[in-house]
């Protein structure tokens, strides 16, 4: 979690999907493919569940992987959820 001033910063990272090596280029979530621009979200190792940069603490990240931006939605919107 990124505390800058007392408020937490929770950023979306969004990329170009042809930045991603051709044979990794599909998305986390349902496996299509990606094109257009993607949204890197960062797997927390102890529940499964991904976030944006600033959602989840940074020492229990399972690393960082790419989705389609409705997916990305979908998915902050779960691990958000109560
Ligand atoms: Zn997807």
């Amino acid at each position: 979690m990124t505390v800058r001033n007392n408020v937490m910063v929770v950023l979306r990272i969004i990329a170009a999907a042809d930045e991603i090596p051709e044979v990794d280029r599909t998305c986390t979530c349902c496996n299509r493919r990606l094109s257009g621009k993607v949204a890197w979200l960062e797997l927390d190792q102890r529940t499964g569940k991904s976030h944006d940069h600033g959602g989840g603490p940074a020492d229990k990240s399972q690393g960082w992987f790419p989705c389609g931006l409705r997916c990305a939605r979908n998915e902050v919107a779960k691990a958000e959820a109560p």
